[in-house]
């Protein structure tokens, strides 16, 4: 049987690339997303993955997501916490609304996503958990206050949650991506965006099939002995 596996904000950019290659590699997959009902369609037209509407800031709303997913797919197996979004502002002009959306989404999702699927993985004695994170949640970023300490959040929550797991076959690891080429990339400026890449070793931003990769590995049987850890993939911007 094949495993099935949720990828949360699954329809664009890293997620998409995520959902995509999880059922190259044989999973039957799930993608979750929020509110781009144009881009849900056109991405499951393109590759016929079935797409599921819900927040992940909100817990009821991923309970019943999930229990939808599973009565139509299967336990789930592979977790993918993948939705996130930016509210950039330097701090003396951040707003407590864009301090709140982007702790709900990046780490209260990660949250609201793991805990009802949690008992499901002890009680089966598999399961995968992985978070996207990002760079600037370990190196910290200006007028990033908000995203920074959520996604150094969700590395703290994978390395907390490792060892809970560890005993009942779940591995829990996060992915650290640099700069990747997708939406919210390519929305910042285009000087501030050449600005970016000429911080970066390897001279370009990353693709999003890049870190695909690096969740289907983490995924797979072969990943067994991984957990708790953080892949940095950022091109040589940053050394943890
Ligand atoms: P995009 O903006 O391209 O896509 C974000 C996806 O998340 C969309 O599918 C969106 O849904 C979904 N989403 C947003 N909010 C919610 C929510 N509340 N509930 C469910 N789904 C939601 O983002 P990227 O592909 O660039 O980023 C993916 C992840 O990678 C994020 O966690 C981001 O922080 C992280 N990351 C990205 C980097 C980059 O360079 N791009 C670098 C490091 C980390 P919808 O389509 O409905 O809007």
């Amino acid at each position: 049987m094949p495993r099935t596996a949720i990828v949360t904000g699954g329809t664009r950019g890293i997620g998409a690339a995520i959902s995509i290659a999880l059922k190259e590699a044989g999973y039957t997959v799930a993608a979750n997303y929020a509110g781009n009902d144009d881009a849900a369609r056109n991405f499951n037209t393109e590759t016929g993955i079935p797409v599921y509407k819900w927040s992940v800031a909100d817990y009821d709303s991923c309970a019943n997501g999930i229990a939808q997913v599973e009565a139509d797919l299967g336990p789930v197996e592979v977790l993918v916490n993948n939705a996130g979004i930016t509210r950039d502002a330097p701090f003396h002009r951040m707003t407590r609304e864009q301090w709140t959306d982007v702790m709900r989404t990046n780490l209260d999702g990660v949250f609201n996503m793991t805990h009802p699927l949690w008992n499901g993985m002890r009680e089966r004695k598999f399961g995968r958990v992985i978070t996207i994170s990002s760079i600037n949640g370990q190196k910290g970023q200006f007028a990033q206050a908000n995203y920074s300490a959520a996604k150094a959040g969700d590395i703290g929550f994978t390395k907390a949650l490792a060892q809970e797991g560890a005993r009942a076959g779940i591995t829990v690891n996060a992915i650290c991506p640099g700069y990747i080429a997708t939406d919210m990339v390519m929305a910042v400026p285009e000087k501030v965006r050449e600005g970016i890449i000429a911080q970066i070793p390897v001279g370009r931003l990353g693709e999003a099939a890049e870190i695909a990769r690096c969740v289907v590995f983490l995924a797979s049987d072969d990943a067994g002995f991984i957990t708790g850890s953080t892949i940095t993939a950022n091109g040589g911007q940053y050394f943890v």
